[in-house]
């Protein structure tokens, strides 16, 4: 049993489909990219699979939990999103603790567990900061680790390096490739560039239309594209 099963998922905004019978499964600690270009439904799947947006079929189950009638904060999924989303009237412990004090964990151990996250993202140093203070980088940084507080079983990212300029791109692009194998978390990593999606990956789904079009290693989908916009979309192609 995989670890992560999508099945049939399908999705529509009025008379048009969106997502149109996904499939697809992961094991634990897998790096899987979503790529694709613009409007193909990589965002509306991962917010089908957070719960953000409800399905008109198919089914999510995460270790062997139906999430699909769960509402968001009931399915351990956690997301970062392009725009980092962190709250500016907080310090960057303070964002990322402020999950856990929701949840009512005691300070003593809510300081424990932001220091250890400040500590995996390199921020320490700038603990008492805020966002505004900090490079796109570092705010992404932060918002990676206010999802990780909350001890997700799955992450999904969506264009997380997007806003950000190419070298800190790159930098940022390794250090979350790095945490995740060495936190062995299960991503879902959405992308528009395939150069990223190369590097970053274990598997990439390339996605058009509302369909995942062909799934494999970054060697299988560099080194044989089934199709023509496969081969494109990759670079792979002359
Ligand atoms: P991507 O993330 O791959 O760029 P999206 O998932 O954002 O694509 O969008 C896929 C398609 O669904 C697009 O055609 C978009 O216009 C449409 N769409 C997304 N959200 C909504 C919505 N709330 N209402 C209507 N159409 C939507
Ligand atoms: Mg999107």
């Amino acid at each position: 049993m995989s670890y992560l099963q999508l099945a049939g998922i399908t999705k529509r905004f009025g008379g048009n489909t969106v997502l149109d019978n996904i499939h697809l499964s992961a094991v634990k600690g897998e790096m899987i990219t979503l790529l694709g270009p613009s409007g193909c439904g990589k965002s509306t799947l991962l917010r089908c699979i957070s719960g953000l947006t409800e399905i008109e079929a198919g089914s999510v189950v995460l270790e062997e939990r139906e999430l699909t009638s769960l509402a968001p904060r009931d399915r351990e999924v956690g997301m970062v999103f392009q725009s980092y989303g962190l709250f500016p009237n907080l310090s960057v412990s303070e964002n990322i603790g402020y999950g856990l004090k929701m949840k009512g964990i005691k300070k003593e151990q809510r300081t424990k567990s932001v220091n250890e996250l400040l500590e995996l993202v390199d921020l320490s140093e700038k603990h008492h900061a805020y966002p505004h203070e900090l490079s796109g980088g570092q705010q992404q940084r932060v918002a990676l680790a206010r999802s990780l507080a909350m001890q997700p079983k799955l992450m999904l990212l969506d264009e997380p390096l997007s806003a950000l300029d190419a070298k800190i791109r790159k930098n940022l692009r390794m250090e979350i490739r790095q945490l995740q194998k060495r936190l062995m978390m299960t991503m879902i990593f959405v992308t528009h560039d395939q150069e990223e999606a190369l590097m970053i990956s274990d598997r990439i789904c390339v996605m058009r239309n509302g369909v995942i079009v062909q799934e494999g290693s970054p060697e299988q989908i560099y080194s044989a594209p089934r199709t023509e916009f496969v081969a494109r979309f990759i670079g792979n192609y002359n």
